[in-house]
């Protein structure tokens, strides 16, 4: 019997949703492999049936972390699925500021007291709410990525995730480091995977894949030590997926 698969979108634009459904001729394999019974943006049925369930998007107010209670209450193995289930993303840039002046800014005088959907707090990553099994990181996911995961997951396979720093993506691919430019760039502490990107097209790595789980190795220093910066400077620059820095798996 097939594995059946949902997805379930929180505080996210949907984009990641979109890199599956622009999986193009990759689609067509897993759905040879898993039947998909929720998928929101790609169909009308839903089934609360389900083994593997994937989350995209943060957790921004109570009522969705009941829901995301019930989803993993059901599931067998959960995964958070691009930057904003995985460590917060975008959305958590409010929890730099008060929740009071957020809420101001964006509803200005509207009557949102006593109101569910608008009784927010500060942005949660999923594994802050229950446990992740695993992670597919990025602002969107990459899409070859995410077919090799679901087709490890449905072989009972552990998912190969890197945990090494971006430079070396962009090393192998001869770009030219953007700190030689003037630009800055986080690639040093952040996880590869997604082939360096934005270096590629001279372009300084946000760091939306997350940190390394150390990223305090001789190579990431040497690095940062080149440009005249430490890594508490690189740090301090992780800021537009910042929320939560690092996670574990
Ligand atoms: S990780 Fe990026 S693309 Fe994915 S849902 Fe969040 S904001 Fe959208
Ligand atoms: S710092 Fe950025 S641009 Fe420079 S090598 Fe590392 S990933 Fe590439
Ligand atoms: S280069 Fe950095 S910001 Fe760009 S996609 Fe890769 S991890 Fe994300």
């Amino acid at each position: 019997m097939k594995p059946r698969v949902a997805f379930f979108d929180f505080a996210s634009c949907e984009g990641c949703q979109l890199q599956v459904v622009n999986l193009e001729e990759a689609v067509i394999d897993l759905v040879g492999i898993v039947d998909v019974v929720s998928f929101r943006e790609a169909m009308k049925e839903h089934s609360n049936d389900y083994d593997i369930a994937f989350i995209e998007g943060s957790i921004a107010r109570p009522m969705d972390e009941k829901r995301l209670k019930e989803i993993r209450g059901q599931a067998r193995i959960l995964v958070a699925f691009g930057a904003c289930a995985c460590i917060g993303g975008i959305n958590a840039l409010r929890n730099q500021f008060p929740m009071n002046s957020v809420k101001k800014r964006v509803y200005g005088d509207a009557d949102i007291e006593n109101n569910p959907y608008f009784e927010a707090f500060p942005t949660k990553a999923v594994d802050e709410v229950v446990k992740v099994d695993y992670y597919i990181r990025g602002c969107p996911v990459d899409r070859d990525e995410l077919a090799k995961v679901i087709t490890s997951l449905v072989l009972g396979k552990k998912p190969e995730i890197s945990n090494y720093p971006l430079c070396v993506e962009c090393k192998k691919k001869e770009n030219v480091c953007v700190f030689e430019e003037g630009e800055f760039c986080l690639g040093p502490v952040t996880r590869a995977g997604c082939g360096a990107i934005c270096p590629t097209n001279k372009s300084g790595c946000e760091g939306c894949r997350g940190l390394l789980d150390d990223p305090n190795t001789n190579a990431e220093l040497e690095v940062l030590r080149k440009y005249g910066l430490t890594l508490e400077n690189a740090l301090s620059r992780f800021k537009m997926f910042c929320y939560k820095r690092g996670v574990s798996k």
